[in-house]
């Protein structure tokens, strides 16, 4: 394996468990140097950094890292970062999500990237409580790089603005592939396996408050089951602590607008724990994606 990316990843994965930790609590207590140093780092460069220095003395690493070159490198002043509305976290989840946007979009792990326009990683709130997962862009979202961007899309778009009362920007929107399949067919389980990776990174990062899978394939990849959706909908599941509900793809409903009671009544749960109605918690909630 390239050592720099090896290092790469795993500077990646220490920020994710640091990320995953700090979002474990209301307060973190750090010092002005560390987010000093936190607003300057860049994983990428840092490993290119580390590379070059690897067989290097000490004083080549103080220059080709200047914040080591800090003599007494203790806290001097401890600051308390709170959470707050106002606050936002110390941990950038778009600037970790944009990192993972880059990766996909040139990756070629599987055939179908020869097909591609745009891959589509996902948009919305990087903070979302709500994460849509669909199966895979189709024609329209290869075209734009955007997600639900179709007919399909727009069924979503209303069910999230008309009936569930919120902003499409607020909740965040993804597939299971970031690819689009020829003609639209289903992902195979190879397409899978090489992109749920991303998925997962992309769930674990912005760790919502709930989990909506559009259609079979998005249940099933999450759920790691072969089930039907109707034995899929109607209850809780637990995807590493977050609750998750299924419901009908949008597509399907506009196939099958009758079928379209029933994703509302799929829709409606989904608010009520939104707005604080029900809880629903698992023993195991803060169980880490990755
Ligand atoms: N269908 C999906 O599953 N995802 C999209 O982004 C569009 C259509």
């Amino acid at each position: 394996m390239d050592i720099q990316k090896e290092i790469n990843e795993i500077l990646d994965e220490l920020l994710s468990f640091l990320q995953h930790e700090a979002k474990q609590k209301n307060t973190i207590t750090v010092s002005p140097e560390f987010l000093q140093r936190w607003n300057a780092f860049d994983t990428r460069s840092y490993a290119k950094h580390l590379f070059q220095i690897m067989n290097a003395n000490e004083d080549d690493v103080k220059n080709e890292v200047p914040w080591m070159a800090i003599e007494n490198n203790t806290v001097s002043q401890e600051m308390v970062y709170e959470k707050t509305e106002e606050n936002p976290p110390i941990f950038d989840i778009q600037h970790q999500l944009d990192l993972i946007n880059k990766e996909v979009s040139v990756c070629k792990k599987c055939p179908i990237h020869e097909d591609r326009t745009n891959t589509v990683f996902g948009t919305g709130h990087p903070h979302a409580e709500l994460v849509f997962v669909g199966e895979a862009p189709g024609a329209e979202e290869d075209r734009q790089g955007l997600p639900f961007v179709g007919r399909a899309g727009q069924l979503l778009t209303d069910i999230i603005v008309k009936g569930m009362k919120m902003r499409r920007e607020d909740v965040y929107i993804c597939n299971v592939l970031k690819c689009r399949p020829p003609n639209n067919r289903d992902p195979n389980p190879m397409e899978v396996m090489n992109c749920e990776p991303y998925l997962i990174r992309q769930l674990e990062l912005i760790r919502p408050k709930v989990v909506c899978a559009l259609g079979r394939i998005a249940a099933q990849t999450l759920l790691k089951t072969d089930a039907p959706l109707n034995e899929l909908r109607g209850k809780w599941h637990n995807y590493h602590g977050i609750p998750l509900r299924v419901t009908y793809h949008p597509a399907y409903l506009l196939r099958n607008p009758a079928d379209k009671k029933k994703a509302w009544i799929d829709i409606q749960e989904i608010m009520k724990l939104l707005n604080g109605e029900i809880t629903v918690s698992f023993d195991n909630d803060k169980i880490s994606l990755l």
